[in-house]
């Protein structure tokens, strides 16, 4: 996964702020939350620009919550919301903030607005308030209100606050302008009277700000630069701006808007939310079927894997619907490397292995990690006369490519044996109970057996050390892709089969498993230990499962959303369908993993340029895994059959890359330059002056003007903050316009703030 900070529109504007020295080159933005309900991963999409955002650039970001409404916020939820932000990975530090302790601030610049002739005590009631609003094409009428005098509009504001009147009786309205185009102009209720306790201020108060007046307010109260915020409240900005101007505060910050993150088969308001644990439709905030953090974390999802899905779906005004495949997507992609391998059959059926003996036990060394994840480690496996394997992995009547188990077929047992069925028992009823088969001995390992290709590998476990666990297979919370829509209710589209839950039975190892570990069911999925488990009995969540529905999706790029990068690999994380001999051809003759040949073998114009490329001298690992993960993507996305350069271009840049003289970045730069028809990798690299720098002199005046204009993060770095390096290391990268060796620049970085 990338370290280099995204780009995205507001990040530029950010940046190029902070380059023109506006608010004197500081960067502060915030997260505003209002505590009534569980952050969802649309937050997280907010949460990873202002914290993110703030952390690249130098600046700060502060968590406040929006606390206004004393009717729907809770204590509990402030603390789920603190908890959330922590586990995403990002920190506030000191910059804690609550609307409601600016209760008095707002309050006394409401009664500046009076006194400026500004605001007005209004009696109408909501429905004559909405009869004198007008529409987008009429205009307003103004209250009979409207031209009280400033004493009398502070009196009745002074007793509004003093409980003198009933919820209702009177707003507090700006006085703007009852013709103007934007409705939001239209006078605006600032203040209502609510006789309700709140959860911090208790009844100190019985008029509560409305949003429109405290947000900005509060914004500038904090000397917030940059208010970020989603584009439904795009029409507000211009009385965002109204309000900071007409109460005369000193800081003015500046909102910006961006489009909030929706997704496909689920739904993403609080209300909703909430209206789904409060109907029992879920277990609580935190169900794995929950598009909140809390769901998603006791799903199994790491911090990492929202975060790269929130860097991959980037920040831009158009609304888009994005698809639930790339969350599941950026999930497996994440849990594959960090998952040990383990088995388990979720429905099992019994096998009798007739020709092993009776009794007899053989403990197969199995390691938990792939050979091409770097980590070691094993556990043994117990081999016995009777075994589960699971009820789809055997068919009684197989297509010819069905390559699992079937009668007189064989089958390769992970880590055992090959076994050939030899009989099945049924019941009364005609249905499949157990198998009967017989093993050769001499293919412990997996070997085939001589002159045989064994196609298909299933997962089993032996009967008598079995362990029975409850394993929940959770699906998407809803049927179908955009729920409730055309106003319909979208309680009727939950999806009835969100959870099954299955007795199991896994490997003996697995006793020991416990709550908050992860591990990939061979061939089933990825799952992680609830923490309803107790000590010997895990209880076992499916995060995710192997089959990977993105792959299928960046097929097609009709299908992907605009706004999405294709994937960055063109493997289907942990799929284990046979090679194809054009892949093991490919994967025998240049050493290649099993899952970048499948990449080149399924994509025939693919495979004659990595054929070139070789001949023209490219190294055979690294032309794979170019064209497997960014020549593949950039052709989908491009809907190009073949690309627009040969093989001999394809050498040429991958030396390129090799020699130093372009990094990985600025490879990839390239790499879009010839699909846009700019020429051969040599000339694009003479013609933009592309060439890394490898100078350490070049590389350390960067670094001294980042750390020059960056004393902050410098501080915050030598207090103990190591997570700033890699934000300077991001700087210096951008300052160098991705052409620094990020090598070089992280080595000047640590030498330099040592
Ligand atoms: P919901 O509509 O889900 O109830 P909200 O907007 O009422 O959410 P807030 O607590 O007010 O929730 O949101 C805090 C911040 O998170 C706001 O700045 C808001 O713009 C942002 N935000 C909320 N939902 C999304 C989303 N789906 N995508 C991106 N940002 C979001
Ligand atoms: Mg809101």
């Amino acid at each position: 996964m990338s370290t280099e900070p995204a780009s995205d529109f507001i990040r530029d504007m950010i940046s190029a702020d902070v380059a023109a020295g506006k608010h004197g080159g500081r960067v502060r933005t915030r997260f505003p939350p209002e505590p009534n309900g569980y952050l969802h991963i649309g937050h997280a999409k907010s949460i990873c620009l202002n914290f993110g955002a703030a952390r690249e650039l130098g600046g700060v970001c502060h968590l406040r919550m929006d606390d206004t409404n004393p009717t729907t916020e809770d204590p509990e939820y402030v603390a789920a919301i603190q908890r959330d932000v922590r586990w995403l990975g990002f920190e506030w530090g000191d910059n804690m903030f609550y609307a409601s302790d600016y209760y008095a601030r707002l309050y006394d610049l409401a009664e500046h607005l009076i006194t400026l002739g500004r605001a007005y005590v209004c009696d109408l009631s909501e429905t004559e308030m909405g009869e004198h609003r007008g529409t987008l094409s009429s205009p307003g009428k103004n209250s009979p209100f409207r031209d009280r005098s400033v004493g009398e509009n502070l009196t009745l504001l002074r007793r509004m606050r003093a409980g003198d009147f009933k919820e209702g009786h009177c707003t507090l309205r700006a006085k703007i302008d009852m013709s103007s185009p934007n409705m939001k102009l239209r006078d605006p209720p600032l203040y209502r009277i609510k006789h309700a306790r709140h959860y911090r201020t208790g009844d100190a108060w019985c008029i509560y700000p409305l949003y429109d007046y405290a947000h900005c307010l509060s914004d500038s109260f904090e000397g917030i630069t940059h208010s970020l915020c989603t584009m439904e409240f795009e029409s507000a900005r211009e009385l965002y701006d109204w309000v900071i101007a007409a109460t005369e505060v000193p800081h003015v910050p500046r909102q910006t808007e961006f489009a909030r993150l929706n997704l496909t088969y689920t739904v993403m308001s609080k209300r909703k939310l909430l209206q789904l644990v409060v109907g029992g439709h879920v277990q609580g905030w935190d169900d794995p079927r929950m598009p909140t953090l809390a769901g998603l974390r006791r799903r199994g999802v790491t911090p990492e894997a929202i975060r790269d899905f929130c860097a991959r779906i980037g920040v831009a005004k158009n609304l888009s619907t994005i698809d639930m495949a790339l969350l599941e997507h950026s999930i497996r992609e994440d849990l594959s490397p960090r998952t040990p391998r383990v088995m388990a059959v979720l429905r099992p059926l019994k096998v009798t292995i007739t020709n092993w003996p009776e009794g007899q036990v053989e403990w197969l060394d199995a390691p938990y990690w792939p050979h091409d994840i770097p980590k070691t480690g094993s556990r043994v496996l117990p081999f016995s006369r009777e075994i589960y394997i699971d009820q789809d992995d055997f068919l009684e009547a197989p297509p010819k490519d069905f390559y699992r188990l079937a009668p007189g077929r064989k089958v390769r047992l992970r880590h055992g044996y090959v076994i050939t069925c030899t009989g099945v028992v049924h019941d009364d009823a005609g249905e499949v109970v157990a198998l009967e088969c017989t093993c050769d001995p001499a293919t412990r390992g997996g070997a085939a057996p001589e002159g045989e290709r064994i196609a298909g590998t299933i997962q089993w476990v032996s009967v008598a050390h079995a362990l029975g666990v409850e394993v929940r297979l959770y699906d998407r919370l809803c049927s179908v892709e955009s729920p409730g829509e055309d106003g319909r209710d979208f309680m009727l589209d939950l999806n009835p089969r969100s959870l099954t839950v299955v007795a199991a039975k896994v490997e003996p190892s697995l006793a020991a498993a416990v709550a908050g570990e992860r591990y990939q069911f061979e061939r089933v999925g990825f799952f992680y230990v609830d923490d309803d488990s107790t000590p010997g009995a895990p209880v076992f969540n499916r995060t995710v499962a192997l089959k990977d529905g993105w792959t299928r999706i960046a097929a097609k790029p009709e299908l992907a959303p605009k706004a999405v990068k294709a994937p960055q690999s063109a493997r289907a994380a942990g799929d284990e369908a046979p090679l194809s001999d054009a892949a093991r051809g490919l994967c025998d003759a240049h050493a290649l993993t099993a899952d970048l040949a499948r990449a080149l073998a399924g994509e025939a114009s693919l495979l004659a340029l990595f054929e070139e490329a070789i001949a023209a001298g490219a190294q055979p690992r690294a032309a794979a895994s170019l064209l497997a993960n960014d020549v593949l993507g950039d052709l989908r996305t491009r809907k190009l059959e073949v690309a627009p350069f040969g093989g001999k271009e394809v050498a040429e840049l991958l030396a390129l890359a090799a020699d130093g003289t372009l990094s990985t970045k600025l490879t990839k730069d390239v790499l879009a330059a010839m699909f846009a028809g700019e020429g051969t990798p040599r000339g694009i690299v003479a013609a933009r002056g592309l060439r890394q720098i490898t100078d350490s002199g070049a590389v350390d005046a960067a670094v001294d003007a980042v750390l020059a204009a960056n004393a902050d993060a410098v501080a915050r770095y030598k207090a103990g903050n190591v997570n700033v390096l890699g934000a300077l290391v991001g700087m210096v990268m951008k300052a160098s316009g991705g052409r620094a060796n990020p090598g070089l620049v992280s080595a000047a970085l640590k030498q330099r703030l040592a």
